[in-house]
């Protein structure tokens, strides 16, 4: 099988995923790495590092900012003229929309956030999560090429050969672009929960710790975001020391303690780390679609009948104001930090 693998970067930071996709395409046949942008020779050789056969690059300045019209434009012709038999994309907000667009250039069909992939038979069976996780919807795509965007972290990252290196083909750039980036500013909190492999979430239980003392002249609502800041500051430090993000439960967000980029659920980011650390979180239905797929759970609740006990594979009754810094004690003396 011929494969293509959409690299998807910004500003030459790559998604991590997109070599998750290198690796899937590695393991079905012959696999292009497809670059699009400028300055493009650090990502070139990683493609190769992490097993690309070829790399196809469109390295010019007007692919400088992503824009779905010129990078579509561009995919869509290398496509035609080269036709693979599958495209894999990492599914990112990005890859989302080109894919979307190539799928109408190109006539065919797009299988969006594939968590499983089978080629036996001839044919490619992808699975996926739909209805919020609670079924998984097996597809097929009858159009050529198939185009899949794949799920991060489902699939293994290659190990990366530093000696590997091999022949880059300049691809012709399609840049009837409308639209032009004008700039780009940080968002309040930059987290990337996706591709974290350790994950440490709170909930509404941060804000309950009735012995701190809050600083004088703060009313109610004030103390319990003061209390809850107390609380996600011990969840902070234990993400850090297991080189993990932090993340929260809609209570958390919805009551001021973090931003809403840190939610995981239904309505917030869906995340499969490889350890998910759920503190003062209670196990609602909405919470749990965002992170049934971790590989091991691990709850902290004073509540022994709390619902996320049933999800986790260990369970830790008791105050999360004792316990997480206790955690975090005894990974730093294991770890040696
Ligand atoms: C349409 C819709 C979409 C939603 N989307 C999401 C979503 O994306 N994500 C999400 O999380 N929720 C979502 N929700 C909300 C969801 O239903 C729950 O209300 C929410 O998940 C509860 O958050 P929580 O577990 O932090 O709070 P609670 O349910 O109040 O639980 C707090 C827990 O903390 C424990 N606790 C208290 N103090 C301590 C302590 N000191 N130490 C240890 N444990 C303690 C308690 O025993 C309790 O179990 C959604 C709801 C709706 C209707």
């Amino acid at each position: 099988m011929k494969t293509f693998v959409y690299v998807d970067h910004f500003k030459g930071e790559v998604q991590p995923a997109s070599w998750e996709a290198l690796g899937l395409g590695k393991s079905l046949g012959s696999v292009s790495a497809v670059v699009f942008g400028s300055g493009l020779d650090a990502i070139t050789k990683a493609a190769f590092e992490y097993g690309a056969d070829e790399v196809l690059a469109a390295d010019d300045a007007a692919l400088t900012d992503f824009r779905a019209e010129p990078y579509a434009a561009t995919l869509a012709a290398l496509a035609s003229s080269a036709s693979p038999d599958l495209i894999l994309f990492p599914t990112t907000a990005r890859t989302r929309e080109l894919a979307a667009m190539i799928g109408v250039d190109l006539n065919t069909g797009v299988l969006t956030d594939v968590f499983e992939l089978d080629a036996s038979d001839n044919q490619l069976v992808a699975t996926r999560p739909i209805y919020e996780g609670k079924v998984l919807e097996k597809v097929v795509c009858s159009g050529k090429p198939v185009i899949a965007t794949i799920r991060a972290r489902a699939f293994p990252k290659p190990e990366a050969d530093s000696g590997k290196s091999g022949t880059t083909t300049k691809v012709e750039v399609k840049s009837d672009a409308l639209t032009e980036v004008a700039g780009y500013s940080a968002s309040e909190s930059a987290v990337n929960l996706g591709d974290a492999g350790v994950i440490v979430s709170g909930g509404r239980g941060v804000s309950n710790n009735p012995s701190l003392q809050p600083p004088a002249g703060l009313d109610e609502k004030q103390v319990e975001i003061w209390r809850a800041q107390q609380g996600f500051a011990l969840i902070t430090e234990l993400a850090n020391v297991l080189g993990g993000a932090v993340g929260a439960s809609r209570a958390a967000v919805d009551g001021g303690y973090i931003p809403y980029s840190h939610q995981v659920g239904q309505t917030g980011k869906v995340v499969t780390p490889d350890l998910y650390i759920a503190c003062g979180i209670s196990g609602a239905i909405q919470h749990l679609v965002g992170m049934r797929n971790a590989k091991l759970v691990v709850a902290i609740n004073k509540d022994a009948d709390a619902p996320i006990f049933k999800q986790a594979r260990y369970g830790v009754v008791g105050d999360l104001f004792q316990i997480v810094p206790a955690l975090t004690e005894a990974f730093k003396k294991k770890l040696g930090k």
